[in-house]
């Protein structure tokens, strides 16, 4: 449990900290934020790079902004930040999703940034980057770049984040009207990784039918995914519990699950239909309880339906 040895550099600019990645042979030198993931694996000699970059106390790379357009998190913002900022009382589905993430000391030193640099493919915050299409801020040698949550995972344990690159910013487009996200998952009793994660983000229109939805899934396949063909079957659903449960039920194509000691493929499908359905759920009331003039006067939908409770 003790690391192999390595070098600790501790760089005071973002340009800085780049041209340490450089100067370094290729893959041999990693980035260190909170450390809550890849100090574990050092340890357990799972990774071993030879050079440690230490940006934690770099300025200007931890805190959340709103604007009219977007609302931007610095790389270096910890979970628990996320889990209690005023300026997220907008968007609940980061207290949801910061509040399932490990233990209170993990979440005080863990970062998003790091979470998503990681690409571990159980971990809670790329399902909600999908769902609330996310961009990743790079920074690197050739300058800033951004990369949209869906191109950004490109295998287990590995990104599009390149060669002497650093993940700045995670920037999402404001909250619109009427629309509400939700975060549901089992996880691992052992770990407290998620077996199964699903963030769902609902936009609905005036008459309350879905206008628009997006569907974050981790910890299913190898890689977190959009599930787009759900999506497009929600468009125009009044989102009635019945409907949704119908409607999860028909499947996930886009789902290949990993089967594991934890749980074989089977299980994973029929894991991700239930949380599917409360993410959409969740999301759908807080969509409603956004807009108290949409029409609603009953818990029952123009159907009859119930409508779906948390
Ligand atoms: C016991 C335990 C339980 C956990 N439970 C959960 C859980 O339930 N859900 C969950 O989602 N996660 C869980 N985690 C992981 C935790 O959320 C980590 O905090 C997170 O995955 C990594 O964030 P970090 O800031 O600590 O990154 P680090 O460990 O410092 O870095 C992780 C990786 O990302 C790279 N990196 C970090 N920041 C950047 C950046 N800005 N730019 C480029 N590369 C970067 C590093 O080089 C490294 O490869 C758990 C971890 C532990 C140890």
């Amino acid at each position: 449990m003790i690391p192999a040895a390595f070098e600790y550099l501790r760089p005071r600019s973002l340009e800085e900290a780049v041209a340490c990645l450089l100067q370094r042979e290729p893959g041999t030198a990693a980035i260190l934020a909170g450390g809550m993931s890849l100090i574990p694996a050092m340890k357990l000699r799972l990774a071993r790079p030879a050079t440690l970059v230490d940006i934690v106390r770099l300025r200007g790379l931890a805190g959340i902004v709103r604007s009219a357009e977007h609302l931007r998190i610095g790389a270096l913002t910890t979970h628990a930040a996320l889990g209690g900022a005023p300026e997220l009382a907008r968007y609940p589905v980061f207290a949801e999703t910061a509040g399932v993430v490990a233990d209170p000391q993990i979440r005080h030193r863990g970062t998003l940034g790091g979470s998503l640099a990681y690409a571990h493919p159980a971990a809670d915050w790329p399902a909600v980057f999908l769902a609330l299409q996310g961009e990743a801020q790079l920074f690197g040698p050739q300058g800033r770049r951004s990369v949209p949550a869906e191109d950004f995972f490109t295998g287990i344990f590995e990104t599009t984040i390149g060669a002497g690159e650093i993940l700045t910013e995670i920037r999402f487009p404001s909250v619109r009207e009427r629309s509400g996200a939700a975060y549901s998952r089992m996880c691992l009793q052992a770990s407290g990784m998620a077996l199964v994660g699903v963030a769902a983000q609902i936009m609905l229109d005036a008459e309350g039918r879905i206008d628009h939805a997006s569907i974050g899934v981790t910890g299913v396949n190898a890689v977190p995914f959009r599930a787009r063909s759900l999506e497009m079957r929600l468009r125009g659903v009044l989102p009635a519990a019945a409907a949704l449960r119908d409607l999860c039920a028909t499947g996930i194509p886009e789902a290949e699950p990993l089967s594991d000691p934890h749980a074989a493929a089977d299980y994973r499908l029929q894991m991700l239909r239930i949380h599917a359905e409360r993410a959409l759920g969740r999301a759908f009331e807080r969509a409603r309880a956004a807009v108290p003039g949409l029409g609603y006067s009953a818990p029952v939908t123009r159907d009859g339906e119930p409508v779906v409770r948390p």
